[in-house]
């Protein structure tokens, strides 16, 4: 049913065939045509379309940039892309805070951070195109987290549009606004998820989260920021978001080391991460020859299985580059070789430029070679990582297929790119079967499936595999709690009846083509960042 603009809507609202593909796909591997595209003026104007959705069943799907891994931003309903909501504040010096609209990539948020001092510790690879508004509702992390942590702690508010229409700041420590949804959760909702075993909440020992609901942070705070941070757009839309900040180190140096196999390069993440490391980053071997043969110059030849990029931070002078030089010594010890020590800030910033190019760089396979990001955010304990990659690379060997592990190492976190060749007829039956395999493996380990990119459509249907049976109910009474009617993003975090994981690859040849202009909009800007920024601005206007 295509949805009629809502009245008094003051935003763009399209529902034609190329708005449409356009937003049908985001980073990961799935497509989904959506019903309609809207893009609400301000909080006043998003309110009066979450009442329509209430009233008309529409689902929304909120979206900020598209550059989520696991399918939460694309699906059958209205895509709500939040661009409007792109101010920026000025950073308050004593509190340590900016706040920001949730369209507000990460990079730019930084920048302002910078000038006046400050850093914002939260650093996806995707930084350059995320939104912090997507960075919230997914729990993002990244290279830092080693040091840093999560988002959860760096975000001091959330301003949020809930499904009834309503809208409030929502900070952490703060009396809870006084709005029905959230006093229907500290009344009920509360004391449910703390009468439950805490054990049962959480995957104990993992460095990061970002699957299902942060029951155990809820548990510990009652603080309802700790649902809403990582709920990928099920409960509320976030519109503004107040983060934490912190000076800025004096300096960082970095060091990259190569190892004979990939369990010892897992192994010595883990110690390194220990040692003080602010992050620890990992490329496996198919990686390097990917990156080799595409122009790439690499510091090290592609002949060792796995190389570890370590970054640390310290005072200016020698502080940072003392601390690499001892790192470079402990790896030694660990059986690196080669360690490269850059003392040049332009190579220092080609390692990490090398780091950030991954998943760019396999998004660019020959024609039929695809990069699916299908087991692509496992994180384990750290005493079971090196297991856990030796079992992926054992995974994808049983199914006949190559893949590319790389990511936050010292998190004990990884991302699995399976290669698929999609003239093998066998293709989507191998995937299927590395997935079935892997999700098996990370809830062995007791790990999570998701640390950092959330559940989305690919990983709900397998939460009943990782999350027990009374964690998963507390779910659904989160989700009931705050978004009773399902409008919100349904099927991300609670499964619907009969959804599957791999539902619709949008590699599969046998999908039907996207109108031409969309097509070449999304993947002239596929090719250039590894990822596919779906705005309006890309597609002429609606006839
Ligand atoms: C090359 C590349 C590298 C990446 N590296 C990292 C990394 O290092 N660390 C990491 O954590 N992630 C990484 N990602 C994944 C991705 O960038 C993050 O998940 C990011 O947080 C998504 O932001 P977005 O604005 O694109 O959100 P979207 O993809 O648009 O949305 C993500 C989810 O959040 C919901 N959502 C979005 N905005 C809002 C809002 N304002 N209110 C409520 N719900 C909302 C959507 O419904 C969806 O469920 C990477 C992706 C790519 C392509």
């Amino acid at each position: 049913m295509v949805p009629q603009r809502p009245d008094g809507f003051r935003g763009v609202f399209r529902a034609d065939p190329l708005a449409c593909a356009v937003y049908s796909e985001a980073a990961g591997v799935g497509r989904a045509i959506p019903r309609a595209v809207a893009v609400p003026a301000d909080e006043d104007d998003l309110g009066t379309l979450v009442r329509w959705a209430a009233r008309t069943g529409h689902p929304l799907i909120p979206r900020g940039s598209g550059s989520s891994m696991a399918g939460g931003a694309i699906g059958d309903g209205v895509i709500v892309d939040l661009a409007r909501f792109d101010r920026v504040g000025a950073v308050d010096p004593h509190r340590r805070t900016l706040t920001v609209g949730a369209a507000v990539l990460r990079d730019r948020l930084e920048a302002v951070a910078n000038a006046a001092g400050f850093t914002f510790p939260v650093d996806p690879s995707s930084g350059a195109f995320a939104t912090i508004g997507g960075m919230c509702a997914t729990h993002a992390a990244g290279s830092r987290t080693v040091r840093y942590g999560p988002l959860r702690e760096w975000i001091a508010g959330v301003q949020c549009v809930f499904a009834d229409g309503t809208q409030a700041w929502v900070r952490r420590g703060n009396p809870t606004p006084a709005l029905p949804i959230l006093e229907q959760a500290a009344q009920r909702l509360l004391p449910q998820v703390r009468a439950a075993a805490i054990e049962t909440l959480r995957h104990e020992g993992v460095r990061k989260e970002s699957s299902g609901y942060a029951l155990a942070a809820y548990h510990a705070s009652g603080d309802p920021i700790d649902l809403l941070l990582g709920s990928e757009g099920t409960l509320a839309v976030i519109t503004a978001v107040e983060v934490r900040l912190v000076p800025r180190p004096g300096a960082a140096a970095v060091l990259l080391a190569g190892f004979a196999t990939l369990e010892a390069a897992a192994a010595a993440a883990v110690g390194l991460a220990a040692e003080g490391a602010s992050a620890v980053e990992l490329l496996d071997r198919t990686f390097l020859e990917i990156a080799a043969s595409e122009g790439a110059t690499l510091p090290v030849a592609p002949t060792c299985e796995a190389v570890l990029l370590v970054e640390v931070e310290g005072a200016e002078g020698a502080g940072a580059q003392g601390e690499a030089a001892r790192l470079a010594t402990w790896c030694g010890a660990a059986g690196a070789a080669p360690v490269v020590l850059p003392t040049a800030a332009g190579e220092r910033e080609a390692l990490w430029q090398l780091r950030h190019a991954a998943s760019p760089i396999l998004a660019r396979l020959a024609p039929h070679w695809e990069s699916l990001q299908l087991i692509e955010d496992g994180c384990v304990p750290p005493e079971h990582f090196a297991t856990y990659v030796r079992g992926v690379r054992e995974a994808l060997a049983r199914a006949g297929c190559r893949g590319v592990i790389f990511g936050h190492a010292g998190d004990a976190h990884a991302h699995v790119n399976v290669l698929a060749d999609l003239t093998d007829p066998a293709w989507r039956a191998r995937c299927e079967q590395v997935l079935t395999e892997v999700t098996a493996l990370v809830a062995r380990l007791g790990g999570t499936v998701a640390g950092e990119h959330g559940d989305g459509r690919l990983r709900t249907p397998l939460l009943a595999q990782v999350w027990p049976a009374a964690a998963r109910t507390l779910f659904a009474a989160v989700k009931a709690t705050f978004d009773p009617a399902g409008i919100l993003n349904p099927g991300v975090k609670v499964p619907v009846p009969g959804a599957r994981a791999l539902e619709t690859m949008k590699v599969d040849p046998a999908l039907p083509a996207l109108p031409a202009a969309a097509r070449e909009a999304l993947d002239a800007i596929t090719r250039e960042r590894g990822w596919a920024r779906h705005r309006l601005d890309l597609i002429p206007a609606a006839p």
